[in-house]
């Protein structure tokens, strides 16, 4: 299958490329297209075969449930079971945005879509092409990021077209990404509301709003592999480069010698090291690839970057990597989040 890159600007919306993108969706094929998290793989979310589309092109294992997009909030009042209270006052608060809510859903939503679960992900994106391509189309658009499954997730088109070129029949290009790493995701059907997985919208900001006691899945934060996070695509092996990465934590400057000591054996093992420095530290590195993901206070930056430079390290054929570690609070919760999945945990205290 040949695939289609179609440039868009979120400025000024060519009308025809929408028209052509709405089309393919209507006809249950895929379109990736950009989203202020990151690049979405879309399907129509109510047809059961677009939907297995997704699947194949990913790779992506089938109970693995995808979000469904929606442009305004009656439609979510279409496809759940019922609309909690809290989902109104979050949505009020955080949409369009990247916040997903977990909710019961109706009949009109197939398990192919929910990766057999009796309760649907949905969230209302802050894109004018995402809004635009939902519209366009009449469709809800189920859309899981468009990467391959298990590869660090798309924050550009050309990211996209190395992992689904010859795949999927097009690609809407809107540029790099605002906010680099997927929604928050909240689960609304558990009595307490709990965080299955961390994002941009933070466990403080999701309390504010409800009022109360938000809780974080355990299973996201446990290294072993007893403690089972809720969202199904939580337990696999996610974001990681092809190149073994280790996180190394602690005072600065023993992070540094430890990572340049580490650098040089393996170089001298014959192997490429990467290092993931920050503004403060890039110079002080000694490695074959260094690369700074931000200044350390910039937690936006860092979650921008993260995915084009762990995809950067696959371009260069780097064996391991080594990458300085973050504070786990706010935005970095969610940055830790998926930096340790994509280390498998292998995480170094010095
Ligand atoms: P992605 O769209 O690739 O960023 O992945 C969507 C994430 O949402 C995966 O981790 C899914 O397991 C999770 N998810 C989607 N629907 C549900 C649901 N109904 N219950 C729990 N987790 C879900
Ligand atoms: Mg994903």
């Amino acid at each position: 299958m040949h695939t289609k890159v179609v440039k868009i600007d979120s400025a000024d919306i060519d009308n025809k490329s929408m028209t052509e993108a709405a089309e393919l969706i209507r006809a249950g094929e895929l379109v990736a297209f950009p989203t202020e998290t990151v690049y979405g793989l879309g399907a129509d979310a109510l047809n059961p075969e677009a939907s297995r589309r997704i699947y194949a092109a990913k790779g992506r294992p089938s109970d693995n449930p995808l979000i469904v997009h929606i442009a305004k909030f009656q439609d979510l009042e279409r496809i759940a079971e019922e609309v909690p209270r809290q989902a109104k006052l979050l949505a009020e608060a955080f949409w369009p945005g990247p916040l997903t809510v977990i909710v019961r859903k109706n009949d009109r939503v197939p398990r192919e879509t929910t990766g057999g679960m009796e309760t649907v992900a949905v969230r209302m994106p802050n894109h004018p092409v995402a809004l635009g391509l939902i519209e366009a189309s009449g469709c809800l658009i189920a859309a899981p990021s468009a990467n391959t499954s298990g590869r660090p997730s798309p924050t550009e088109a050309a990211h996209v077209a190395a992992d689904m070129d010859g795949r999927i029949p097009m690609i809407l290009d809107g540029g790099a990404v605002g906010i680099g790493i997927e929604s928050t995701i909240i689960d609304l059907t558990e009595e307490i509301p709990m965080i299955l997985r961390p994002g941009y919208i933070t466990a403080e900001m999701l309390s504010g709003v409800l009022g109360g006691e938000v809780r974080l899945d355990p299973g996201i934060i446990a290294a072993d592999s007893k403690t089972k996070p809720k969202a199904p695509g939580m337990k696999y092996r996610h974001y990681a480069p092809r190149a073994e990465l280790t996180l190394v934590e602690g005072a600065q400057e023993d992070v540094v010698a430890e990572i340049n000591r580490r650098a040089a054996a393996a170089r001298l093992a014959g192997q490429k090291a990467g290092v993931i420095a920050t503004e403060e530290t890039k110079g002080k590195y000694r490695a074959d690839y260094v690369v700074s993901i931000g200044a350390r206070d910039d937690e936006d930056a860092i979650a921008r970057h993260l995915y084009r430079i762990l995809r950067e390290f696959d371009d260069i054929n780097a064996d391991v990597i080594y990458s300085e570690s973050f504070a786990a609070s706010g935005v970095g919760q969610a940055i830790m989040n998926r930096l340790l999945k994509a280390a498998g945990h292998r995480v170094l205290t010095v």
